[in-house]
């Protein structure tokens, strides 16, 4: 039972002495005051259980206060909290050892940050440092982080400031085979394609060629013959799930290469099992990044961040002295250690395969049964739902339609998130835990949800 401090007091102090944006984004016209949790689940403060699809925007890729992670860290906690690194303990060396085991070679050197935004900052920094380069390519409608630096690599306006922003970053055409000008239906790595029908011609995706295009294009138009480095997300987090064309990646790491440029996974949602088939977003695409980031998942919901890089590139990042207090400290390197360890134990990637398929596939139901759901998409537990105003014109199905179903769907006991560029797609990213009667009783919450909706319109 609850017995803190009254929901009152907490929107006074909010007012009074928290970030004032965040008083326009409590996310939910009436704000969800969260208490406790446990694994899928959370309570508010009046002792209301909610089942979490959305884990703190993909992050508790666990579950809440899940047992092994918790024992994990308080194990920890009772040793050593911290020593700065100028120090060597085990903790650090177990799980850079761990972790560089589920990279590809020549992935193994790691950097351990904080969050995704210091992890973004500092691939920034090396691929420059690496190649002798400057510019960035990344998609419009991506999020890779909130710092000045990554402002600029992020590309999606509610989030950048008026501000000079990094130079040097070029967003480049979205390969987004729903809203995007091309695509169809056998594009994307997908067990549900797009409504759109497919031009391709004889296995060929034309879509493709013409995204493809689109990134020569800026290429000959918006940056120097020589580029540091192109950051990528194998299927986009804040940008709503968004699928590119199959081969594209491996089509733009080729061009990219050939401008002397590297090319950087962020993982920061997609990695750790959560699109199901593969442990990282980028195996889905065939291609060896030179680096990778993440963060998110990586400790369900402890702070702690990592750029995992060449040895070469590593080298070349060695002219001055990186210095971080925290990345990599004993606790967050104990909790990431036990996360992995977990994932394994708890056959997550699996389970996150196997409800996740199971998810889209009903879904896609629902997406034939309502006009205004124009697609199912994504990977895993990695999933987006694109509202639409109808099928036909695959217009964004507005704000106010968006929040009306959003805070129903919150109403009846179920947190889902929201993305895309107009803020039309529902997201769902829950911890991998969650179980096919899980997914049951969100379908049936969101058809009311969707029904309800079409009822009084
Ligand atoms: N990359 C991606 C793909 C993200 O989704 C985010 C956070 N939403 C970040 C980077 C930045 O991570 P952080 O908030 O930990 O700085």
């Amino acid at each position: 039972e609850y017995k803190g401090m009254s929901k009152e007091r907490m929107m006074e102090i909010r007012r009074q002495n928290c970030n004032p944006v965040t008083m326009k984004i409590t996310y939910y016209k009436k704000p969800v005051f969260i208490h406790q949790g446990h694994m899928q689940w959370l309570w508010d403060v009046d002792g209301k259980r909610y089942l979490d699809l959305f884990a703190g925007v993909a992050t508790v890729s666990l579950g809440h206060c899940h047992p092994k992670v918790t024992a994990a860290t308080q194990r920890q906690l009772k040793r050593l909290w911290h020593t700065t690194n100028i120090y060597v303990h085990p903790t650090l060396h177990e799980y850079c050892e761990k972790l560089a085991s589920y990279l590809p070679d020549p992935l193994k050197v790691i950097y351990l940050t904080n969050s995704g935004s210091e992890a973004n900052d500092l691939a920034m920094l090396m691929a420059r440092l690496h190649t002798g380069n400057f510019d960035m390519i990344t998609f419009r409608g991506s999020y890779h982080g909130g710092t000045q630096q990554t402002m600029g690599l992020t590309s999606n306006s509610p989030y950048k400031y008026p501000v000079a922003t990094s130079l040097g970053c070029t967003n480049t055409m979205n390969p987004d085979v729903f809203r995007g000008p091309w695509g169809g239906s056998h594009c994307r790595d997908s067990p549900v394609q797009t409504i759109r029908d497919c031009d391709c011609a004889q296995g060929h995706c034309m879509a493709n060629d013409q995204y493809i295009g689109q990134l020569k294009e800026t290429f000959a138009t918006s940056v120097p013959s020589q580029i540091a480095g192109f950051f990528a997300e194998p299927i986009q987090g804040m940008g709503g799930a968004v699928q590119y064309p199959k081969n594209y990646l491996k089509e733009a790491y080729k061009l990219v290469r050939e401008r002397g440029g590297i090319c950087i996974s962020d993982e920061v949602q997609t990695g750790f099992g959560r699109t199901g088939s593969h442990f990282w977003g980028f195996q889905g695409h065939d291609v060896v990044p030179d680096m990778v980031t993440m963060a998110k998942g990586i400790g369900n919901g402890f702070p702690i961040g990592a750029v995992v890089t060449t040895p070469e590139i590593a080298a070349s990042f060695g002219k001055a002295f990186h210095f971080n207090t925290f990345g990599g400290s004993p606790v967050a390197c104990a909790v990431a250690s036990s996360v992995l360890d977990t994932i394994k134990e708890d056959g997550t990637q699996q389970n996150s395969l196997n409800v996740g398929t199971y998810l889209m596939t009903e879904l896609a139901k629902l997406r034939d049964k309502y006009e205004i759901i124009g697609d199912v998409r994504g990977k895993g537990l990695q999933i987006g739902v694109e509202m639409v105003k109808d099928k036909a014109s695959r217009d964004p199905l507005p704000p106010e339609a968006m929040s009306e179903i959003f805070e129903h769907v919150k109403d009846m006991g179920v947190l889902i998130g929201k993305g895309g560029l107009y803020g039309q797609t529902f997201r769902i990213q829950p911890p991998m835990c969650i179980t096919k009667e899980d997914v049951d009783f969100f379908l049936a919450v969101f058809n009311k949800a969707v029904h309800g909706y079409m009822d009084r319109k």
